[in-house]
């Protein structure tokens, strides 16, 4: 899978662009604040990555009203133009071969991304959201239903926290807790299931890649954590909704005591353990870098596994972070599809990888 050429107006600080790529090695360099990021982002937002923008209206560039791009892309030896318009007053327009999609999701299901920046260097210390935003990530770009169900819940979940909230002034809003928690319970199960699915492949593929990176001496473990009641993250949704309706029945008189939404897959984790031990508690620095590292390339793996083709892999400004041993590893183990990589200097890379190197200077290719 690749893309072949990438077309922008308005877009961050591209107010034109045309750009080629070659089907293996690209490195976009130049000084800061240039416009590699916004590169990198927007061969992601065709994928149907949302990287940096919680809005799409930030990807406009400042006084503009609207941003277009436009990537041809390979994939499944067949030929994609996929078109994306985005619009400050109305809502985005995405197309496929002339044709309209109805949502980012189906983007990715055309053109899938792997991108990796220097926040995910630290996936392993943060926070359970910066884990479950890679799970989800990659599996709504393998998983449409996924996708649906994720947005489904998302959108009943900030709607129940509102009305948790404002019940203190006005109980009767709670009359319509049962129905938003049966609905959350539903896309709850569904989110449930895919994510145990997921990990189970993903304890399949980056152990080895964690051992490989370690030289064979440290031992990679993973485990999915979610709800307390559900019994077998694997089982069917149906089996999954009616644990997570009891539960949510069990905490109805809590919730409304505490005005929160208590437990649910918005809380789940994915547990990493190095050597036995849990890594955000007692990794060093360079272990949970490089646990983080094979997780994303475990990602790729998988991706290939489902659809036998690697997908486009941004790598944005980390091998800098990363030490001369691991700069390597990163660089043999990514042979095979096309990549991405942004750099401020470009001599040290081209040493390292035979491809196009593209230089960017004010959101112009030079
Ligand atoms: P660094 O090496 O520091 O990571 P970079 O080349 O990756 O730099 P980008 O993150 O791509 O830089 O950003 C380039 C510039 O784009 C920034 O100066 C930023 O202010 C600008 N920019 C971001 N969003 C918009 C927008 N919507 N409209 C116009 N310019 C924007
Ligand atoms: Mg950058």
């Amino acid at each position: 899978m690749r893309i072949d050429a990438l077309t922008l107006d308005y877009f961050r600080n591209y107010t034109h662009l045309e750009a080629k790529f070659d089907p293996q090695v690209n490195v976009i360099y130049g000084d800061n604040a240039q416009g590699k990021t916004n590169l990198l982002e927007a061969v992601g937002y065709l994928s149907g990555l949302s990287h940096r923008a919680r809005f799409d209206k930030e990807l406009i560039q400042f006084g503009v009203d609207h941003a277009f791009l436009k990537g041809d892309i390979t994939a499944r030896e067949r030929l994609f133009v996929l078109e994306a318009e985005l619009n400050r007053g109305s809502r985005k327009e995405l197309r496929a071969n002339g044709v309209k999609l109805k949502n980012t999701a189906e983007l990715s299901g055309i053109f899938q991304s792997v991108l990796f920046c220097p926040e995910d260097l630290y996936l392993i210390r943060e926070g359970a959201a910066a884990r479950r935003k890679y799970l989800d990530d990659c599996i709504c770009q393998l998983r449409p239903r996924y996708a649906q169900a994720l947005a489904e819940y998302k959108r009943l979940h900030e709607h129940k926290i509102r009305i948790l909230r404002d019940s203190e002034e006005k109980p009767s809003l709670l009359d319509t807790l049962d129905e938003f928690s049966l609905g959350m319970a539903k896309a709850g199960a569904v989110i449930v299931h895919y994510r145990a699915h997921f990990v189970k492949r993903l304890k399949q593929v980056a152990p080895a890649v964690h051992s490989d990176f370690s030289g064979g001496h440290e031992q990679l473990g993973l485990r999915y954590e979610t709800v307390s009641t559900v019994t077998d993250p694997e089982a069917s949704p149906q089996v999954i909704f009616e644990q997570l309706l009891r539960h949510q029945e069990a905490h109805r008189a809590a919730e409304i005591a505490s005005r929160q939404c208590l437990s649910g897959p918005h809380k789940d984790d994915l547990i990493v353990e190095i050597d036995g031990n849990l890594a955000k508690t007692y990794s060093s620095q360079g272990q949970t870098r490089t646990a983080a590292l094979s997780l994303k390339l475990a990602a790729r793996e998988i991706f290939q596994q489902d659809t036998g083709e690697y997908p486009v892999l941004l790598l944005d400004d980390v091998l800098s972070e990363l030490d001369p041993k691991r700069q390597e590893f990163v660089l043999n183990r990514i042979q095979g599809g096309q990549v991405f990589i942004t750099c401020c200097e470009d001599d040290r890379l081209e040493k390292l990888l035979k491809g196009k190197t593209l230089y960017i200077k004010s959101g112009k290719l030079q």
